[in-house]
């Protein structure tokens, strides 16, 4: 609460609250049953919700050419995305993608606060959208519910509880096995899930123990996960600032706040005092006491308090998406030198990870002169030089890797077996290249070469050969 709005209420006290709203005057949690949102921002949040739900969990049925479409495969350090295989070697590239998609989170939150948490966390969306409604569908609205809560144990209040529980662990199942598929990929849980639990004891331990997980989560901590937990909702404090855009409730307009009467000319401002924003928060908080760090901008308050501008004929928007300094200075939306800064950073950082991610090629090939070697005469006036070659196969599957010297004319020869590289996987070899000493013009002479997949010339690479120059008589 912030101490103007504070100073703003109709009681003329200034009240602080120092505990969180989910804990009781005697330190016990305050169970919450919020009533059920309805209104267009609901309708919207259902209809996005439902897409990331199909996105979730049809994504890991996707593959290109057989492959995954995603897999983030932490254990064998393994990143598939979009169809393209990152291993261990791309660790530049994946550690740049994290600070850019940090900048791009602080920007953001510093833009549009916790928007983010309404409407994409996997949190909110399972647990507003999947775990609440269950509440709804077995148990009735927040009143029923409570009513449920309070009551002795008894056929009807065992059977649904069981219900709702049994549903609760089967979802919990569903979402660890998925889980598991983005981590091991499809084709392992087909197998872990077709053999018997004893054949694959780690895997099967993981999916009972996210299973767990997720039923205690969506169960019976709920909205604790991101009151006390989630990093990101800690970050707010330091990230938003009153350009920010959150959900905010309009006290210039709503204040003094007072119970509508119909026997005299209203003079309070538009807010009736009905507390509609108020039951129907999942996080059990007062939006006009300010932005607060339990709102996860559910956009609930906003249906409930626009049904009831509705219904007493006010303007809609009492709680809307706002900065709280528009409100205070009735102004629109203002670009500030903090929020240019992060775009100029971020800008800088997007193009850098892209031109890395166009230039990245599916063999990373070094080519060196081998160490302490310089020359080597021989036979018939030729001239060779050794050369260490690495390639490094960041493709799905193992290359024969093929080196061919393209200019100038010459011979290659390989030393040992032909090169063939595993799937994410790193093969040396040494060659040497043989020149005629008449055609070298200097001591050092370029060279390039052409490296080949199987028949594929998929590189060029330049290096130069040393060899004395033959002295003209
Ligand atoms: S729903 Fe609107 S009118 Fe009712 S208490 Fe909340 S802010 Fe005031
Ligand atoms: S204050 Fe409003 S937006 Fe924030 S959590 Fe509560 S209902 Fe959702």
């Amino acid at each position: 609460m912030t101490a103007r709005q504070a100073t703003q209420r109709q009681d003329g006290e200034e009240t602080f609250r120092d505990s969180l709203g989910i804990v009781s005057e005697e330190g016990k949690r305050r169970w919450l049953f919020p009533k059920a949102p309805s209104g267009r921002f609901h309708r919207a949040r259902i209809a996005v919700s439902a897409l990331l739900l199909v996105v979730l969990f049809g994504t890991p049925f996707v593959t290109v050419d057989g492959h995954p479409y995603m897999v983030f495969n932490i254990l064998d350090r393994k990143l598939i995305l979009f169809g393209n295989l990152f291993g261990p070697h791309d660790f530049y590239l994946v550690g740049l993608a994290v600070i850019t998609l940090i900048v791009f989170i602080i920007l953001f939150t510093v833009l549009f606060g916790r928007l983010f948490c309404g409407w994409v966390c996997p949190q909110t969306v399972f647990m507003e959208m999947v775990f609440r409604k269950i509440d709804y569908w077995v148990e009735g609205d927040y009143r029923q519910q409570q009513r449920l809560w309070q009551s002795p144990w008894n056929g009807k209040k065992i059977l649904r509880k069981g219900l709702k529980y049994v549903i609760y662990a089967a979802i919990s199942f569903v979402i660890a096995n998925t889980l598991l598929a983005y981590i091991i990929g499809l084709d392992k849980l087909r197998i872990l899930v077709s053999e018997p639990p004893g054949q694959h004891p780690g895997l099967f331990g993981a999916v009972i123990g996210f299973s767990a997980l997720f039923y205690w989560i969506f169960s019976w901590f709920r909205e604790q996960a991101c009151i006390l937990v989630c990093p990101y909702g800690r970050l707010q404090g330091v990230l938003l600032d009153d350009n920010s855009i959150v959900i905010a409730y309009d006290h210039v307009r709503g204040e003094p706040r007072g119970k509508l009467r119909r026997d005299r000319e209203r003079v309070e401002g538009d807010c009736i005092e009905c507390r509609q924003c108020v039951e129907v928060c999942p996080t059990g908080i007062d939006i006009r006491n300010g932005t607060q760090l339990e709102c996860i901008n559910c956009t609930a308050c906003i249906d409930a308090c626009d049904t009831i501008m509705d219904g007493i004929n006010k303007p809609r928007g009492l709680i809307r998406y706002a900065s709280t300094a528009s409100i205070a200075e009735k102004r629109g939306f203002r670009w500030t030198g903090r929020v240019i800064a992060y775009m100029v950073v971020l800008a800088a950082l997007v193009l850098l990870l892209t031109f890395l991610l166009v230039q990245r090629a599916p063999l990373d090939v070094t080519v060196l002169r081998t160490p302490g070697m310089l020359f080597q005469e021989q036979p018939e006036e030729r001239i060779s030089n050794v050369y260490d070659l690495k390639v490094i196969n960041k493709t799905f599957d193992g290359v024969p890797v093929g080196v061919r010297l393209l200019s100038p004319a010459g011979e290659l020869r390989i030393v040992g077996d032909a090169m063939r590289v595993p799937s994410q996987g790193v093969a040396e070899s040494k060659f040497l290249v043989i020149l005629r000493q008449s055609d070298l013009r200097a001591m050092s002479t370029p060279l390039v070469l052409g490296i080949y997949a199987d028949t594929t010339l998929v590189q060029q690479v330049s290096t130069s050969f040393l060899g004395p120059v033959r002295k003209t008589q």
